[in-house]
């Protein structure tokens, strides 16, 4: 494809785009397909002769856009959100454009600086400890596995880089941390069996009492804890762990504390959700995902440490090839991590950063979390419903509960109503089980969503429930 090529389809492409956005809530936000249906209409082959872009974009049409799930669509409220937004499109136009690997200074020395000012930006915008530093990962799953293996190798004094284990360390997160907990530990070399998971308490905090005995259960018999991973805003219900006691903890048991704010750190850019920070000062390290809630399309993940040097000591590498004379004056981020290429993704989050300032980001989380409040109202004010975890950010977990069933019979009558929901089309949420009961996860977090969203959902949620309830009924009751 030559140049005017390009310019003829890109800006074709760039109104396609611009119409999907606005048109998006006339697309159902999940699709009514099967597994195997896409792969059916491709060829089983990669085509021997080039084809014409007109080709390609009308099966990208016809074949690939219906078999895709709408993240962007102002009625997702399914796990958390992965949003972009236009500036952040752009960013990713100019970064593919520019196909720069940003492995080392060299290879990109503006992708680096505005890396390193980006991640300053944002330090400040959370309210994280002056000292910190950050380096943008791809995800939260990766940035723990960093942060797990840093804290395997100051824990053994840099020793299983060197021989691989030879004493057990041990891992401890609550219950409710992100399955990338387990993951990491697991890829990190840890054992599954060296993994603690203390219980949480009824709000879904891990609960540090636990913590603490168990840690001190592992040093008598030998074991070394080397690292504690807690979460501000959990999964399943966005439990908030107390970062005060469990640093206090980690300080004095020299353990490192890894700090999982994948979805809610976002939150902290607000003066009155701040408190989730108290006690940030004993983390070591601490991430979260401006590809979820910030409006950075993925990836892009902000993973921040107390101190590099450690970081680096655990992942340098110094191949002969990949040697420059700025070396020790420069940030190379390929030794603040695992991958050696990197992309520019600094370039969509300063597009972002500064195209909605830090105003207009607060704007859009405050909304998100006065909707959630509207929505946890709603639920307080209906008998038939109950909401099942506090309501910290914009994820809303409740349940349908006429009272006069078993705890697994409301299970299975929740599950039906999910389904139900989802059938439709309108909408996508998705479930979780807290404290063995199974709850439907109401995640308020997309950037076009507004309150009549919210409220027609809501009213289609009551409908699919009286009509669950009426079939429900015994005959005789009637
Ligand atoms: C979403 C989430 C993750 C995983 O994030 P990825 O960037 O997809 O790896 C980790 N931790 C928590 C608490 C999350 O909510």
């Amino acid at each position: 494809m030559d140049t005017k090529q390009f310019r003829k389809h890109g800006h074709e492409m760039v109104d396609w785009i611009a119409d999907f956005m606005d048109n998006i809530e006339k697309y159902p936000v999940h699709p009514d397909i099967q597994p195997g249906e896409i792969k059916s209409k491709l060829p089983k082959d990669a085509p021997i002769k080039g084809e014409e872009m007109k080709a390609i974009f009308n099966d990208f049409q016809n074949v690939i856009m219906p078999g895709i799930t709408h993240w962007q669509h102002p009625y997702w409220f399914a796990y958390f959100p992965a949003n972009n937004s236009p500036p952040s499109i752009l960013g990713e136009f100019l970064t593919a454009a520019l196909g720069a690997q940003c492995m080392i200074w060299k290879t990109s020395p503006a992708a680096e600086e505005l890396e390193e000012v980006t991640m300053e930006w944002l330090k400040k915008m959370i309210g994280l400890p002056e000292g910190m530093v950050g380096v943008i990962q791809d995800s939260a799953s990766i940035s723990t596995l960093v942060a797990l293996i840093t804290a395997r190798e100051k824990a053994s004094k840099f020793q299983i880089n060197n021989k691989g284990f030879t004493e057990p360390l041990t891992v401890y997160c609550s219950e409710e941390a992100h399955s990338s907990v387990v993951k990491g530990a697991k890829i990190a070399g840890y054992g599954k069996d060296n993994i603690r998971l203390i219980p949480a308490d009824d709000n879904f905090a891990m609960d540090p009492v636990t913590l603490e005995k168990a840690i001190l259960e592992d040093k008598n018999r030998a074991l070394k804890p080397a690292c504690v991973c807690a979460t501000l805003g959990t999964t399943s219900s966005t439990g908030v762990d107390p970062l005060n006691k469990i640093g206090a903890i980690c300080k004095a048991h020299n353990v490192w504390l890894h700090v999982d704010a994948a979805y809610a750190g976002t939150a902290a850019i607000l003066p009155e959700k701040r408190w989730i920070m108290n006690g940030i000062e004993h983390a070591d390290s601490f991430v979260f995902n401006p590809h979820k809630w910030m409006l950075t399309n993925l990836d892009c993940s902000a993973y921040f440490v107390k101190d590099p040097k450690t970081l680096k000591k655990t992942f340098e590498i110094h191949p002969e090839y990949l040697k420059t004379g700025v070396d020790s004056v420069v940030n190379n981020y390929r030794d603040w991590g695992i991958h050696l290429g990197r992309r520019f993704r600094a370039l969509k989050l300063w597009f972002v950063l500064r195209s909605y300032g830090v105003e207009g980001l607060q704007n859009m989380v405050r909304e998100h979390i006065r909707l959630a409040q509207m929505l946890k109202q709603w639920i307080e004010d209906d008998q038939r419903f109950e909401l099942m975890a506090p309501v910290h950010f914009s994820l809303v977990c409740f349940r349908l509960n006429p009272k006069n069933k078993s705890e697994k019979q409301l299970n299975d009558l929740n599950k039906q109503l999910l389904k139900s929901i989802n059938q439709t089309g309108k909408t996508f949420l998705t479930h979780t089980i807290l404290k063995g009961k199974y709850v439907i996860r109401f995640c308020i977090a997309q950037r076009t969503t507004k309150e009549e969203h919210v409220r027609r959902t809501w009213e289609l949620i009551t409908k699919k429930a009286e009509k669950l309830l009426k079939q429900q009924k015994p005959h005789r009751e009637l």
